[in-house]
């Protein structure tokens, strides 16, 4: 047996089996070995139903009758019923709120095995929500558990995620066997031992089997710990690594003089923050080491990054290629949507007023040239193969377009600068696009408005230089944010309208795109864009032009919709979270958020920067179902704070990494991210990484280093 053995040769497969393997993207036994189990089951709480405890949690066994799938009274929430017996005969009753399919996939007369919270109805026992799984047998004495012990420090048996066909239990005796294989004796252990010693971590097998078959709690947790801690390290190394690389390269030198920088930041109608010069004097130094520059320029949204990348860009468009008295090192410019790159391309032409550059604007659908040659003030419509052919010629200086900019068929005969805003990630494939036939690189400037926790910026950043600008410009009014309960909608309404009449825009967002099937499986009923869109239009703001905008829409009716609204022509904009990639209407000032409970608060946050854009005194209306105490303290961070990076960190330490926005992008594993709210644990990877590569770049010493690195190849995978 081998890692890579096809999991079908290890145990025979019954046709469910292999469906329920293919849902969990388990094919061979190396997935199976990494397949960790969700939760451990703790043998200590096993009880027959006369021992449960009122508001507790508890695993008991019995038989299944009275099994029904059922609505609420009020017709909304689907739900199965049933009641179990123990051996003892007492009994009861079971419910599953929103998983009526329950009642589909088990029957009346099995015996299962049931984990979940109790509570007391009446002077009987309910069960909510537990989790169940068939068992062949119900066991006689409850108190016997898989690994026999019966002290305090005893972990039960690990359960697994299922599927349908394949039960936590039968994953688990699978996952036996090829631990007992001699397998494990074959591994070849990625992490160094001394690196294993220093920080106390278990070797690969050992952590296989404590992560499986764990005798202790601590087992478990330290298996688990040392798997985190191998995936950031690995990381952390392959961003290293390809930094190093990157930096081989030779790139442009760009002079920057104290002057040019002061006459063309003075024409802005503002002075720059503290945080902008900042972040400008970091960028002109990485480009004249001759080395190219890899930055990423993080800012809340509306701090400005504008105006430190239209600086930059200046700099480097006024500079002449080397060994050339005339003509211009190129910029390209890339924003996320059209909407945004035309944006952009009037803002650089006022930019340039006084610099006078030429400018092409480059999307999907337009291509425009500023100046015009008839009228020196204005652009002028033409074709994209002029515009190619006038790029590659190198006569155009200023490149502005959307992220397809990019792409194999665009040549530039001396980009010197390509700037990257909003994309949260620029992979190291498309880098390699970069790389010029003389073999050299163009400065890098990635700009992002996602804060994230420090430690996830180490760990996935580490290929690029960080500048933060954390200080907002002065004069910008902080939003007045309110925790708004379903009693109180109507004050809100009420405001809102008065803002409509001022003039001003609205954007109303929510959780979900479409109304919910209410018998779907497992659906939370949240506010959908349609059901809100249709209540606001049909009776609540009858008078004003409304309209939605979700990512189910084809691409063109998005633009349209898009457009409409930042040219005014629509009052309120109803829409799901797309909405929060850098679109900047100053007009929009207000903005009420459907079901905030349900979104993590860094995206709230980015959420609510929509309406930061302007000196109106801007609004943000959290309609939220309040249930605890928890849930009132996430929201109430957010009327207290305004710095996006304290809001990522509170998400990350109060409900894990599963709320940061943008978490899918990553690219990391759920174990990873978990541990990124371990402070120390990324530090030591950062410190290993650093050490290994200063003292052993091409992993002379630890050639299982370098094979485990080829294996992952690009550890963060892009969409
Ligand atoms: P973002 O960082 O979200 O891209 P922008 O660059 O779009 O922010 O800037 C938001 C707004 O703030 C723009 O209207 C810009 O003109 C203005 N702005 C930028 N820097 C300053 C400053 N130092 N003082 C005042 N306003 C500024
Ligand atoms: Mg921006």
């Amino acid at each position: 047996m081998e890692l890579t053995t096809s999991i079908q040769t290890v145990v025979p497969l019954n046709p469910k089996q292999k469906e329920g393997l293919k849902k969990l993207h388990i094919e061979t036994v190396r997935d199976f070995l990494y397949f960790f189990p969700s939760r451990y089951n703790d043998v200590s709480i096993v009880r027959t139903i006369n021992e449960l405890l009122e508001d507790g949690h508890a695993t008991i066994y019995g038989k299944l009758s009275g099994l029904v799938m059922k609505k609420s009274f009020r017709g909304k929430m689907p739900m199965a019923r049933a009641k179990l017996t123990d051996l003892k005969g007492s009994t009861i009753e079971i419910v599953w709120f929103h998983q009526p399919y329950i009642a589909k996939q088990f029957a009346n007369d099995m015996n299962v095995k049931l984990v979940g919270a109790v509570s007391k109805k009446d002077s009987h026992f309910l069960m909510t929500n537990p989790r169940i799984e068939e068992t062949v047998e119900l066991p006689i004495d409850v108190h016997d558990s898989l690994f026999g012990g019966q002290s305090e420090s005893d972990v039960g048996y690990p359960l697994y995620r299922e599927s349908r066909g394949l039960t936590s239990t039968w994953i688990f005796y699978t996952i036996k066997k090829i631990l007992g294989s001699g397998l494990l004796d074959t591994l070849e252990d990625p992490l160094p031992e001394y690196i294993r010693t220093r920080y106390h971590l278990p070797s690969l097998s050992t952590a296989l089997i404590w992560l499986h078959m764990p005798k202790k709690k601590n087992d478990a947790l330290s298996a688990r710990k040392r798997f985190a801690f191998e995936e950031v390290f690995f990381v952390q190394l392959h961003q290293q690594k390809e930094r190093l690389l990157f930096l081989k390269h030779e790139s442009c030198n760009i002079p920057s003089r104290e002057e040019d920088i002061l006459s063309f930041t003075s024409q802005f109608p503002f002075s720059l923050t503290g945080a902008q010069k900042r972040a400008i004097d970091s960028i002109t130094n990485d480009m004249c080491s001759g080395n190219p520059m890899s930055r990423l320029l993080e800012g809340d949204v509306g701090s400005g990054k504008t105006a430190v990348a239209a600086t930059v860009a200046y700099l480097v468009a006024k500079t002449r290629p080397k060994n050339q008295s005339f003509g211009n090192l190129q910029v390209a410019y890339m924003a996320p949507t059209e909407v945004l790159a035309t944006q952009l391309f009037e803002d650089f032409i006022s930019f340039f007023k006084d610099h006078p550059l030429p400018i092409i604007l480059m999307t999907g659908s337009t291509c425009k040239k500023f100046p015009s040659k008839i009228d020196g003030e204005r652009s002028t419509d033409i074709s994209k193969n002029q515009a190619k052919k006038w790029i590659a010629e190198g006569v155009i200086p200023m490149v502005v377009g959307t992220h397809a900019l990019i792409q194999k068929t665009m040549e530039f005969k001396n980009l010197g600068l390509v700037i990257i805003d909003e994309q949260h990630r620029f992979g190291t494939n498309q880098r390699g696009m970069l790389v010029r036939k003389d073999n050299k690189v163009p400065h890098l400037l990635s700009m992002t408005a996602t804060p994230i926790p420090r430690t996830l910026a180490l760990t996935i950043y580490g290929d690029l230089d960080l500048s933060v600008l954390n200080e907002l410009p002065k004069g910008r009014k902080p939003p007045r944010t309110e925790v708004v309960l379903p009693t109180d909608r109507k004050r809100v309404y009420d405001h809102v309208r008065l803002l409509l009449e001022q003039g001003r825009q609205v954007y109303v967002i929510c959780p979900r795109i479409d109304v919910v099937d209410p018998t779907l499986e497992n659906s939370l009923q949240l506010a959908s864009v349609e059901e809100v869109l249709r209540e606001l239009q049909d009776s609540l703001f009858t008078d004003y032009t409304i309209d939605a905008l979700h990512s189910k829409l084809p691409k063109l009716k998005k633009e349209k919709v898009m457009k409409d609204f930042v040219e005014g022509r629509t009052n309120i904009l109803v829409s799901t979270s797309v909405v929060e990639v850098g679109i900047n209407v100053p007009n929009a000032t207000c903005m009420i958020i459907e079901g905030a409970e349900r979104f993590g608060l860094s995206q709230l946050h980015q959420l609510r920067g929509r309406i930061v854009r302007s000196s109106y005194e801007p609004f943000c209306y959290l309609f939220a179902d309040v249930k605890s105490e928890k849930t009132e303290r996430r929201l109430q961070a957010l009327v207290k704070s305004n710095n996006g990076f304290e809001l990522a960190e509170a998400d990350l330490m109060e409900r894990g990494a599963g709320d940061l926005a943008g978490r899918k992008q990553w690219g990391l594993s759920d174990l990873a991210m978990e541990a990124l709210r371990n402070v120390e644990m990324v530090e030591a990877a950062r410190t290993s990484v650093r050490e290994l590569l200063i003292h052993d770049p091409d992993f002379m010493s630890h050639p299982e280093i370098a094979r485990h690195l080829k294996h992952l190849g690009d550890p963060l995978h892009l969409e």
